[in-house]
């Protein structure tokens, strides 16, 4: 149980909210950055303004924000420090597994603990294995009548601090459970061994779990979702969508204050400030009417995730489908485009923009690692298989 939080009442507070934290955020960036650092006050401070608590079930007390109002917290928290609001995008995923797939009991207990400041962290993903879908990690029955929990995860982002782990694993069926384990439990070990170049406070790295003692009531059949048309896995993906589409508006915005403060026009344009040079305006023009689009998409794309879980507990194959086609865009088209601007703005803002003080290559190497976290070409591929042939995207996780 974490400790008291604030508990948010609306769409409005939320954004409120989410602008106070962003702007916090926003000046410790890019030393966070450079020194890789664990944001541990930071995400504290996260848990105590009651963001964690923004989809937990109106009856349970929670906010239940709409994916339009969340989606938009995202993308202002990640303009400011996209590693910070990559940290909860499970937490947000595995309220949303409660919430479809946990008992009564569980919601109740779990996401009580969420409203007071819980977070989860995740360990799904694992190395060595032949694709992500093939997964080792057991959860068995032992000798004693315990359920013992082994295997080791990556990437596991916000593991580190979380109160909470949920950990995919299968059971003795086979079959995908989700078991929330407490992060100070015994057999759990977070590693700090995170060393990408971008994203670098995600701290996204090793969980070892070794013959962990899962309670039962703490494990969700999670294999369930999968047996119906879902969009638990396009509202994971949006969430990453908008961690893009923040990085690319920032990136806009740091580029042209650079461009405004510091940057000498080219001789041969007959100005007095760069901000004046025609082809840099062009440039920022095209680049921010790329920005524009992004984050449209990303709008029309939680709009469209809405409707699917408003027409019921169960959408339809064609709801769920096109809520997923809308996220696939959205991300691959945001993710292209950021990784586009935080280059490209470069080119505009002259040689000392390279200097390391002022730390602008963050954008890039955050974008960059961040758009790797599942292929762009398959949201593409899947986007235009139901352009020409009208098939549907595929029922799993990361559509
Ligand atoms: C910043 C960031 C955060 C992410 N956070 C999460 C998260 O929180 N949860 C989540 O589920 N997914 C997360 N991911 C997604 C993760 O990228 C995918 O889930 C996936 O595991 C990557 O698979 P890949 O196919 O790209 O393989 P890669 O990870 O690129 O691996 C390629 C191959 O090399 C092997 N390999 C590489 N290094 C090692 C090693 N040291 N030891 C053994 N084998 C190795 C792998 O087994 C594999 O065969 C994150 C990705 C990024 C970029």
């Amino acid at each position: 149980m974490a400790g008291g939080a604030h508990v948010v009442g609306s769409d409005a507070e939320a954004l409120e909210i989410a602008d106070a934290f962003a702007a916090a955020l926003r000046d410790g960036a890019a030393e966070r950055d450079r020194q890789a650092r664990v944001p541990v006050e930071e995400l504290a401070a996260l848990g105590r303004g009651g963001l964690l608590g923004l989809t937990v079930p109106a009856r349970l007390g929670g906010a239940d924000v709409s994916t339009v109002t969340l989606v938009e917290v995202f993308r202002r928290l990640a303009a400011a420090d996209p590693s910070v609001a990559q940290v909860p995008q499970n937490h947000y995923v595995f309220v949303s597994v409660l919430r479809h797939d946990g008992t009564e009991e569980q919601q109740r207990r779990l996401l009580g603990d969420v409203l007071a400041g819980a977070r989860f962290g995740n360990a799904l993903s694992e190395r060595g294995t032949k694709h992500v879908m093939d997964m080792r990690t057991r959860l068995l029955p032992a000798a004693d009548g315990t359920l013992r929990l082994n295997g080791t995860k990556y990437y596991c982002t916000g593991a580190l601090t979380a109160t909470w782990i949920p950990v995919f694993a299968l059971d003795a069926q086979d079959r995908l459970v989700v078991a929330y384990v407490p992060r100070g439990a015994d057999g759990v070990d977070v590693l700090q061994d995170w060393t990408a170049f971008g994203q670098r406070a995600t701290m996204s790295g090793t969980t070892r779990l070794t013959d962990v003692v899962v309670a039962p009531e703490n494990v969700v059949a999670h294999w369930r979702a999968f047996e119906r048309p879902q969009v638990s896995g396009a509202f994971g993906q949006i969430l990453h969508a908008a961690i893009d589409v923040g990085i690319a508006g920032a990136a806009l915005a740091d580029g042209a204050r650079f461009v405004r403060e510091k940057a000498r026009p080219w001789f041969e344009a007959a100005q007095e400030r760069a901000a004046d040079e025609p082809h840099v305006l062009l440039r920022f023009g095209q680049l921010g009417a790329k920005v524009h689009a992004a984050e449209a998409l990303l709008r029309r794309a939680a709009e469209t995730l809405d409707a699917a879980v408003a027409s019921g507990p169960r959408p339809s194959a064609e709801a769920a489908g096109a809520a997923s086609l809308a996220v696939a865009e959205a991300k691959a088209f945001g993710g292209d485009v950021a990784v586009e601007v935080a280059s490209e703005i470069f080119g505009l803002m002259g040689a000392s923009a390279s200097d390391a003080a002022h730390d602008l290559d963050r954008h890039w190497r955050n974008a960059r690692t961040h758009t790797l976290h599942d292929p762009a070409r398959w949201k593409y591929v899947h986007n235009g298989n139901h352009i020409i042939n009208g098939v549907l995207p595929p029922n799993h996780g990361l559509v």
